[in-house]
């Protein structure tokens, strides 16, 4: 090419969320019979949409208007709804005209970090949910940087880390939380949330949130909304239909801005987004005209607390069976529907593996861990469990931390299918810890 075609940030895309699966395929083909437990889809895990949700879908399809472009913004009935439902849940004022309408926050994400300035940065969690550092990092064309949320410490943000980092670089413009967080299952603690808001305001930077499992926690930390506590500083919200109704087909997710009028280059700044948008004409209709009435009918809320009760009993289960185990640790999740499991310093090496009996599969494990840098020491791990267990988890490495480890998810609807897998797993994980 004449010029240099390829963008500065084209190595820090990556989203072992669904690389791994192109791997589980190849053993599939060669007749290995897969549990999925990468990926944090309800549905695709067995959930059932109940009936009444499906009848509100059916009735909006039978409105003629549900066919057409909705307005840039979203429809304004439905940003209506969200607004008062902000004002009733006592967080800062939200105005219907600064929430913007997405397809999912797949797509928010990629705006929100596309038209900020290159030199500016986001610093996010680490472990972090790979769409956010991926598109961080992108769109600056560098690593991502983050802050250490600690596994001993029940995953809780370093904020004296945060700080010193946001202190020796001034580059850094916002800071980025996930809550209930994705691995890790946190839940920020309201008094965590005001130091955090207090660094942002101490150093004149924004806020992103991303609530996308605002709805999904089963204690013992209560969630609390960071519009809440924000003290007058500006942040972009994020939250969305994929996980709690669960609809992530709908491609729905939108982004609420608050104290945008606090700063000239926050507005400026969330003008470009929305001048960005617009260039897209509009987002998903349906699931926008549809919102409204699934939120406020009184079997919603019935219903997520069944989903609620249901993820607590999971990860009481899944840690009780694999807290039994050597080698690792976790803490139980309090939100979301992720376990993330560690590997203890020490646990993991080079030269394990895991006994697999057919041939053809063993050679496609073996060779696709040789192909591996040496550090890659979960993502062997969890090739051999593919290979040996037929278990498919997501090696923790791949979310943007040194960290050993691997996700599964709290999403199997079977409860003796789900035992199984855990058990499954336990004898794997000290097969393998023990193979050398
Ligand atoms: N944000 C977080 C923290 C997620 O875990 C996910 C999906 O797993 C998303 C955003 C993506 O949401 P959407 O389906 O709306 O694109």
């Amino acid at each position: 090419m004449r010029t240099n075609i390829v963008h500065a940030g084209a190595d820090e895309l990556s989203y072992e969320i669904r690389e791994i699966v192109d791997f589980g395929l190849e053993l599939e083909k060669e007749g290995a019979h897969l549990v999925w437990e990468n990926i944090g889809d309800p549905v695709a895990k067995g959930e059932i949409i109940p009936e009444w949700v499906k009848e509100i879908i059916m009735d909006a399809l039978k409105e003629n208007s549900t066919f057409a472009y909705s307005p840039t913004k979203g429809l304004l009935e439905t940003r209506k709804f969200l607004s008062d439902l902000r004002s009733k849940e006592g967080g800062e004022k939200l105005d219907a005209d600064d929430i913007l309408f997405f397809n999912g926050l797949g797509d928010a994400t990629s705006k929100i970090y596309t038209y900020l300035n290159k030199n500016a940065r986001v610093i996010g969690p680490s472990p972090a949910y790979p769409t956010h550092s991926s598109a961080e990092a992108s769109h600056a064309g560098a690593h991502h940087l983050t802050y250490a949320l600690n596994p001993y410490r029940n995953w809780l943000p370093d904020i004296l880390d945060l700080r010193n980092k946001i202190h020796y670089n001034e580059s850094i413009s916002g800071i980025l939380i996930i809550n209930p967080d994705n691995p890790t299952g946190m839940i920020y603690p309201e008094q965590v949330l005001k130091e955090i808001v207090a660094i942002a305001k101490e150093f004149d930077l924004f806020l992103i949130s991303d609530e996308i499992y605002s709805n999904i926690y089963y204690g013992p930390e209560k969630f609390v909304p960071l519009s809440r506590v924000l003290d007058g500083v500006p942040a972009i919200v994020m939250r969305g239909l994929s996980k709690e109704v669960p609809w992530p087909g709908a491609r729905c997710g939108w982004i609420e801005v608050y104290n945008k009028d606090k700063d000239t280059a926050f507005a400026r700044y969330i003008k470009t987004i929305h001048d960005a948008k617009m260039l897209e004409v509009s987002s998903t209709t349906l699931p926008q005209k549809v919102l409204p009435k699934l939120f406020s009918d009184p079997r919603y809320k019935e219903y997520l607390k069944r989903r609620q009760d249901a993820y607590r009993e999971r990860a009481l289960i899944a840690c009780k069976i694999l807290g039994k185990v050597k080698g690792i640790s976790m803490v139980k999740p309090s939100g979301a529907f992720y376990l993330t499991v560690v590997f203890n310093q020490g646990a993991l090496s080079e030269k394990q593996a895991l006994p697999i009996k057919n041939e053809k599969i063993k050679k496609l494990v073996e060779n696709k861990a040789s192909s591996l840098p040496p550090h890659a020491l979960d993502k062997r791990f969890a090739y051999y469990l593919m290979g040996g267990a037929h278990i498919c988890v997501v090696p923790l490495s791949g979310f943007n931390t040194d960290l050993y480890g691997f996700r599964m998810t709290l999403l199997e609807e079977n409860g003796a299918k789900f035992e199984k897998i855990l058990r499954d797993l336990s004898e794997a994980i000290e097969k393998y810890i023990s193979s050398c």
